[in-house]
């Protein structure tokens, strides 16, 4: 956290944006739009070309094609800090993005392989993990990593690019922990997570006793957060434990008045009455694998360590002749399922940047033959012009 995020206070607490996170670093950043007369406001909702916004003016939709970007990593996303057209032009443009603190991002599955934004300005990932089935630590590592990957709003498609030290901080929360039947056994499990994922908090909570609630609230209360886990791992639960009332409902009595009820009915970004902010898009809940070797590295850092050891820098831990990381195994040091965990990611991890790779190759192409014809179609028209 930056000296001056932790003087935020300094802002008036009455702005109407400090629930959505606005605080003085944002302030700062936006000052010159503000003296261009913009409007600041964070995204709550994107879609084609089209997004909603929250401003000290309340909800406003805006156009984003003044921003347009070529680079899909740049399209305006949930959770991003713009700069909006103040009441009275039509129709409003987003002018700006101000530079995203973090990104999460998605290499996207099967057909297109770009890295696909899914929310910005992310502080904490809250991993879900039911305790109603049995734990699957290889399930949480890949979570971690993926949760490690979201990266620096400068990041590209390049998995260079990625950066753990700008991005969100990971948590770990063992739903349900009131189907686990005693506390020695919870104390266990958590256990067993938080070797699993050295440094990173894992808390046990249930959504319907309310066991472990505070903690979550206090650790969300400071920032944007995500949710991220499979399917009936509670997160919807969770939310609604955390919104304090069911976000359904809510919806349902917004749709009553009449009143923006567009905006209302697909927000995706909420202010948490506790305090925070909670980004829940339909990309998230379908999270599969990104682009995630920074994060492998971060959730695998003694592998990473021992492998600085070895005596071949491109060693692949298979059966090379001073390899530190096998001498590890044979030793007992490192457990040879953390061994596969890690191979299991680097390889899956490897299939997605191969076809990254190929995407941009071909995106390069496509770019040639549209500047090809472009020159090709401004070349007639002089013609015409000429003849
Ligand atoms: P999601 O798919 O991750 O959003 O999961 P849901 O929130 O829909 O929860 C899946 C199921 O788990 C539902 O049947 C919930 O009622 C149940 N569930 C969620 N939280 C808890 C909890 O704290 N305790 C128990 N016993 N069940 C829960
Ligand atoms: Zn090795």
């Amino acid at each position: 956290m930056s000296f001056s995020s932790l003087l935020g206070s300094s802002l008036p607490s009455s702005h109407p944006l400090v629930p959505y996170g606005w605080d003085a670093d944002w302030e700062a950043e936006f000052a010159p739009y503000a003296e261009q007369g913009l409007l600041p406001g964070r995204v709550v909702r994107v879609d084609r070309g089209l997004c909603d916004v929250t401003t000290p003016a309340g909800t406003v939709r805006a156009d984003t094609e003044f921003v347009v970007p070529r680079d899909p990593m740049k399209v305006v996303c949930t959770g991003d800090w713009v700069a909006v057209d103040p009441e009275g032009s039509d129709p409003r443009y987003v002018r700006t993005l101000l530079p995203r603190r973090t990104a999460f991002v998605r290499s996207t599955s099967s057909k297109r392989s770009e890295g696909q934004v899914l929310a910005t300005n992310v502080d904490h990932v809250v991993i879900c993990v039911s305790l109603a089935v049995e734990l699957d630590l290889g399930r949480i590592e890949r979570f971690l990593a993926l949760a490690m990957s979201s990266s620096s709003g400068e990041a590209l498609l390049h998995k260079s690019a990625l950066s753990w030290e700008s991005g969100a901080q990971p948590v770990v929360v063992l739903t349900k922990a009131d189907l686990v039947p005693d506390a020695a056994t919870l104390a266990y499990l958590v256990q067993d997570v938080e070797n699993t994922a050295p440094g990173v908090p894992v808390l046990a909570v249930s959504a319907m006793g309310g066991d472990g609630l505070d903690v979550l609230v206090a650790v969300v209360g400071g920032g944007t957060s995500v949710l991220l886990g499979q399917s009936g791992a509670g997160k919807s639960t969770l939310a609604n434990a955390l919104l304090g009332e069911d976000v359904m409902d809510v919806r349902a009595t917004r749709d009553a008045d009449g009143k923006g009820r567009h905006t209302t009915t697909t927000r995706n970004l909420l202010a948490l009455p506790t305090g925070g902010v909670l980004i829940d898009t339909p990309g998230l809940r379908g999270v599969g694998l990104w682009d995630a070797e920074t994060g492998v590295g971060q959730v695998f850092s003694e592998i990473e360590e021992l492998a600085t050891r070895c005596r071949f820098h491109d060693c692949a831990h298979e059966n090379e002749p001073g390899c530190a990381v096998l001498a590890a195994i044979a030793s007992g040091e490192l457990g040879e399922r953390r061994l596969d965990s890690y191979r299991k990611l680097i390889r899956e991890n490897q299939r997605i940047v191969a076809k990254t790779d190929a995407r941009l190759r071909s995106e390069i192409r496509k770019e040639w033959k549209r500047r090809g014809a472009e020159g090709k179609a401004a070349m007639e028209a002089k013609k015409g012009r000429w003849m």
